[in-house]
């Protein structure tokens, strides 16, 4: 398959990154990649859906990988994955011989080892610059469900109708589910067992980059995992912070130690990110030094500074990422020749460990199995959202009393824009239609 039809297939299906913000799979092919890396670093506490799923279609992966890295005429396809994902690394050795452009980068037990330009410098030694794009070093990069996505697009004709995801924290039964898109997330915390704390909040997704859902947010195809906490846990107290509040406490509170920056994952490869510098410039209002606040474009916002490093309890990860969306509103870019170091020398021994994360955000009581059940999840009702990736949304293309089947188009793609068209996730009837949304009754 060349790399035109497989573009237009995956587009077609409505492949989105199933992770992280979404990006549309078929833009990412590009012929100047000549390494294919499956990220399976899965490095925030808690989520532990992308290395069930390798281990469990290890075979249809490193076949759809083949296809992709032949399509774009890569000569190398790199499995990055943790040697403690002993199930995948095992399912993977056991079929890897037969897909020749195909080895294993074992990645370190460290947070973000996942953000994908430390995947790349952990599996090829090559530096992604700031701002700039993985393909600038002749990578591209897929998460494992992606790419499970993409298979089952090539060999079943399937678009991407539902999602896997983990409920976990405190739930009566962590487990992993297939959920149709557009299921509430109300309606899996009941098939985890239940919520086992009266007061609770929830975090979409990992406890370092998730957010604040509540239960009748929906699943899309970005969706990893919903995090029952108690409401006055460390986590929600601080994806609840105030940022007026975190701006006072940092005029207040820095004392420019700088383990922030120490600790920063970019900062660590040279990027000119350093969060201290930032603190002192923004909560001291001094302008005459720019490239504090400039350099905040370079952060990854992993959240290592404020949920980690900073023994104040600061928020330099929240304040960065405001001005940093402050800069991109008023159009300003990352500058593709702004000066970077090398990588720091003693990079390895300021690398944080996953399970001291894990004890220093309070997490280890909820570190457990979340196995993939067997059972289908069937909501009587889905409401499916017409935006679920990067780009332009779709527009609805059904009726309200229309009947729709499991795959069927009910949104279009904006032609001659990134955007993908959107299916039905159930078979049923259409119950409401919105500019955002359809409502669809089994
Ligand atoms: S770690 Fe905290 S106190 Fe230290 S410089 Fe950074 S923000 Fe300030
Ligand atoms: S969130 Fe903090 S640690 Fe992470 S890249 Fe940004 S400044 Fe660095």
């Amino acid at each position: 398959m060349n790399l035109t039809e497989l573009s237009s297939l995956m587009q077609n299906a409505g492949v989105a990154g199933a992770g992280g913000a979404g990006f549309p799979s078929y833009a990412k092919l590009n012929a100047a990649a000549d390494t294919i890396i499956l990220n399976c670093a899965e490095c925030e506490p808690l989520l532990k859906l992308h290395r069930q799923v390798l281990a469990k279609y290890a075979k249809e992966i490193l076949e759809t990988l083949t296809v992709i890295a032949d399509a774009v005429d890569a000569q190398s396809i790199i499995i990055a994955v943790k040697p403690h994902y002993k199930e995948a690394v095992a399912a993977v050795q056991a079929v890897i011989a037969n897909y020749p452009k195909a080895r294993i980068g074992l990645l370190p037990e460290v947070y973000p080892a996942g953000d994908e330009v430390v995947t790349i410098y952990e599996t090829t030694g090559r530096v992604v610059r700031p701002g700039a794009l993985p393909i600038t070093v002749g990578v591209t990069v897929f998460n494992v469900e992606t790419v499970y996505n993409i298979y089952r697009a090539l060999n079943e004709s399937a678009p991407v109708t539902y999602k896997y995801i983990t409920i976990t924290g405190e739930v009566a039964s962590p487990v992993t589910l297939k959920a149709p898109l557009g299921t509430t997330y109300g309606e899996l915390i009941a098939l985890a067992g239940g919520a086992t704390v009266k007061d609770y909040k929830l975090v979409g997704g990992g406890p370092m980059t998730g957010r604040i859902v509540s239960e009748s947010d929906v699943v899309t195809k970005t969706s990893s995992a919903i995090i029952v906490l108690p409401a006055d846990h460390f986590v929600i107290r601080k994806k609840t912070s105030k940022i007026k509040i975190d701006m006072k406490r940092a005029m207040a509170a820095c004392c420019q130690c700088r383990m922030c920056t120490d600790l920063c994952s970019r900062h660590l490869l040279g990027h000119p990110i350093e969060p201290h510098l930032f603190m002192r410039s923004a909560t001291s209002g001094v302008t005459k030094d720019l490239a504090p606040f400039m350099n905040t474009m370079y952060c990854s916002q992993c959240g290592l500074c404020e949920m980690y490093a900073c023994s104040q309890n600061l928020s330099p990860r929240t304040l960065i990422g405001e001005y940093k969306n402050g800069l991109r509103a008023n159009g300003i870019k990352p500058d593709p020749n702004v000066e970077m170091g090398p990588v720091n020398e003693n990079r390895s021994g300021r690398m944080v460990p996953v399970d001291r994360l894990t004890a220093r955000l309070g997490l280890t009581p909820y570190d457990k199995p979340a196995l993939i059940a067997d059972k289908d999840v069937t909501p009587a009702s889905v409401k499916v959202m017409m935006g679920q990736s990067i780009g332009v949304p779709a527009s609805p293309s059904v009726k309200v009393g229309d009947t729709v089947k499991v795959g069927d188009v009910i949104g279009t793609a904006a032609e001659g824009k990134l955007s993908m068209p959107i299916h039905a996730s159930i078979s049923g009837t259409v119950a409401e239609v919105a500019d955002k949304y359809v409502v669809i009754r089994a």
